[in-house]
């Protein structure tokens, strides 16, 4: 049977536009936009100046900070700026702007490593720092500080996150089906530093070719034992780091814990087939899988995107708009973020395009709360959305804290479901950021 968590709903998948199409990779930029802030932490550094001309794979940025991560030339060409440029998280990140002279050539830094067995635990951590991987499901946390828990958190389970729970986006899907050898050398990479016992690929129930492929992957390896697929429910939020752990463990990440604290170390997909590259390659993280889809594009796809290139030249590659945009969406429709403009650049936390047409677009405006309680039944964290949402509106952020504000995970299953289409996310959202910000 199919392995779950309590709560969550299932709302409709609209997966089908993108499933189908192969991964295809998308015509390199002529100007990138690469932010040296793409992921959780310190920003990177800049390694270069204007004038300079970089080479595929060459660093762009780094920080001696622990949590941070190095920012890599995704094409050849000159740079023509160092300078605050609009990213879609909405803010101006210092960026390096790097116009393409269509070198092919791959910087001398970038060398294939020895065979994967050589490598030791120091050599794996040191090639993921490198080669700046971080979470790209989304969150874009530094992958190395996440393979170096502390020596009192013992690692017994690895999990690969294939759920894809979020509607609309296939990206994980194609890879898991596409390219599932370099998914199970990504897990055993993650597997060796941390001295894991078991390592486990989590992938839903809708996606039985997947589950097919990585299995095959498994069996063909020459020792498996500790390798396996958990068939999960298709429900959201179940790629939640937590709901995730719940549903393969049992076991609860406690209320401002880590996965780490409860013997879990969770990846996704894409940051696996990342390190299977980076391994074999010897590239650093330069490009992603992202998923273009929605009412409004002519021809959804799943592109092979280089970092930096604009979400304009994606649009365009999909055969452009089938009506004009209203809204243009990074990520999937419920944790996923508005963006400011269609110029801005895909970064490393870019799973998707999302451009919904009207019809799609909920445009019901916000009604008060009618107490029915289904955000409370629904909620994966057992929280109260409704009584956060009241909290946050009046400004009561010491109620949003003594109700769990900096337990939500934001995973937007409250404002789904809320038939007066409150945006209790969001609220919860403003909370947090001022609760977080005291702190
Ligand atoms: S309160 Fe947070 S965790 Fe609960 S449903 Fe809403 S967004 Fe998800
Ligand atoms: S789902 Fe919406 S209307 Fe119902 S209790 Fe929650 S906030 Fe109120």
């Amino acid at each position: 049977m199919s392995k779950t968590f309590p709560g969550g709903i299932h709302p409709s998948e609209h997966k089908k536009r993108s499933k189908k199409e192969q991964i295809r990779k998308a015509a390199d930029p002529k100007i990138a936009v690469i932010p040296l802030c793409q992921h959780i932490g310190t920003p990177a550094e800049p390694l270069v100046n204007v004038g300079d001309i970089v080479k595929i794979g060459q660093p762009l940025g780094d920080s001696e900070r622990y949590v941070s991560a190095a920012v890599h030339a995704s094409i050849g060409g000159k740079i023509i700026a160092i300078e605050p440029r609009l990213t879609p998280f909405g803010a101006k990140v210092l960026s390096v702007v790097i116009e393409n002279n269509g070198d092919q050539d791959v910087h001398p830094s970038v060398r294939p490593y020895p065979n994967f067995k050589d490598l030791s635990k120091t050599d794996i951590r040191k090639i993921i720092r490198g080669a700046g991987i971080v979470g790209l499901g989304g969150a874009a946390f530094p992958t190395r500080v996440k393979l170096q828990p502390p020596p009192d958190k013992v690692i017994k389970t690895i999990i690969i996150n294939g759920a894809e729970c979020e509607p609309y986006l296939t990206c994980d899907y194609r890879l898991l089906i596409e390219q599932p050898k370099k998914v199970i050398l990504g897990l055993k990479a993650i597997m060796k530093p941390t001295d894991a016992l078991e390592g486990i690929i989590a992938i839903e129930d809708n996606k039985p070719e997947a589950i097919t492929a990585i299995q095959k992957a498994i069996d063909e390896e020459v020792s498996h034992h500790n390798l396996r697929v958990a068939v999960l429910k298709t429900k959201y939020p179940q790629g939640a780091e937590k709901q995730l752990i719940k549903a393969i463990t049992k076991r609860e990440v406690p209320s401002g814990g880590l996965p780490a604290d409860v013997h879990c170390i969770v990846n996704n997909v894409g940051t696996a087939v990342a390190i299977a590259k980076a391994l074999t390659t010897g590239m650093p993280l330069i490009e992603r899988i992202v998923t273009v889809t929605g009412g409004s594009i002519s021809e959804p796809s799943n592109l092979l995107v280089r970092i930096g290139t604009p979400f304009s030249e994606l649009v365009e590659q999909c055969g452009g708009f089938l009506e004009e945009p209203t809204k243009i969406i990074m990520g999937g429709p419920l944790m996923g973020i508005s963006v400011p403009s269609i110029d801005v650049p895909v970064i490393k936390a870019t799973s998707g395009i999302l451009v919904p047409s009207k019809k799609e677009l909920d445009d019901l405006e916000p009604e008060p709360c009618i107490r029915c309680a289904k955000c409370v039944d629904s909620c994966p964290q057992y929280l109260l959305p409704n009584l956060l949402g009241d909290a946050s509106e009046n400004d009561r952020f010491d109620l949003s804290k003594s109700y769990g504000a900096l337990d939500c995970i934001e995973c937007g299953v409250c404002s789904y479901v809320c038939p007066a289409k409150r945006n209790l996310v969001q609220l919860i959202k403003l909370s947090k950021n001022e609760l977080l910000r005291k702190k």
